[in-house]
């Protein structure tokens, strides 16, 4: 990122000042904000697809805020109200939660008997997880080249895991899922996750990149075309993501307990950083609210 950056886009926060009005939110109410900034006019915002827009800037990324202060300013219609029943935790998944929500409706969005391979058992991967299983997914193995990560995602609720580094981690896969897998989703997105995915995906299965990768990767077209593979992209979500994550914490398919693993005070941010590059952590929270004990 060029400099300066001000990060924070998983956030959630409390409303101090409103300028204009809004039918949803009032001031004092806890809200998560929808970092997507888009121009509301482009082919893709006109069609509900915002998170496609041609001009769109990003809080917390390419916008000249970010959530990691004591106070911010974003558009009103980017303001989404947390239920009383959700805790400052469980609202900080919402943001997070919402690409695999917004990734497995893009590969289905009925997911009903169909065996699924998730590559990366992070946050993202291990989010995908729990919205391909509420999607009706019937078997979902995953992989991942630590074996903490792996016993992470067997914890919560994989079938089966695998070490993506094992050079018959392919054929395991297929073979753990009797043949192909249905869908595949790169939560990694590198070359070998990439050639994993469509090994595993072949024939006729579909290949969803959730991950964002760093570089361009090749692909074997000539496999692509022979044997009707699918690739998918899928950046980010829009509203409707939020609300279905929203549910989903509500009725308890993600737990933030198994989540956030770390929260540090913002004064320590450099720490809170440190600790979540360490691969120790799942998701680390940095807080700039008086509760900010730190638990690591
Ligand atoms: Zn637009």
């Amino acid at each position: 990122m060029p400099l300066p950056y001000h990060p924070g886009h998983e956030i959630v926060g409390v409303v101090t000042e409103l300028n204009g009005t809004s039918d949803a939110v009032t001031v004092g109410q806890r809200v998560v904000i929808e970092p997507i900034l888009a121009c509301g006019t482009c082919k893709y915002c006109q069609d509900g697809r915002y998170n496609l827009c041609a001009t769109m800037i990003f809080f917390g990324c390419t916008a000249p805020d970010g959530g990691m202060a004591d106070e911010f300013t974003v558009p009103i219609d980017r303001l989404v109200p947390v239920p009383d029943d959700l805790t400052d935790e469980q609202a900080a998944l919402i943001e997070p939660l919402s690409t695999p929500v917004h990734a497995t409706a893009l590969a289905g969005p009925d997911l009903s008997g169909k065996t699924v391979a998730i590559l990366g058992s992070g946050t993202i991967g291990l989010l995908t997880l729990a919205a391909a299983r509420r999607r009706g997914a019937a078997r979902i193995v995953m992989t991942d080249a630590l074996a903490p990560k792996r016993e992470l995602a067997l914890r919560l609720g994989a079938d089966a895991v695998f070490d993506a580094t094992a050079d018959d981690v392919v054929d395991a896969v297929r073979a753990d899922l009797g043949t192909s897998a249905d869908v595949v989703f790169d939560c990694v997105a590198i070359q070998p996750t990439v050639d994993q995915a469509i090994a595993m995906a072949t024939k006729g299965g579909t290949f969803v990149v959730v991950g964002v990768p760093a570089a361009p990767v090749t692909i074997p077209l000539p496999e692509i075309q022979d044997l009707q593979i699918r690739i998918q992209g899928s950046a980010t979500y829009t509203r409707q993501d939020y609300l279905e994550s929203i549910a989903m914490l509500q009725a308890g398919t993600v737990r933030a307990e198994d989540f956030i693993t770390a929260q540090y005070p913002l004064a320590r941010a450099a720490e809170a950083f440190a600790d979540a590059s360490s691969g120790q952590q799942v998701k680390v929270l940095v807080r700039a609210d008086s509760a900010a004990a730190p638990t690591a």
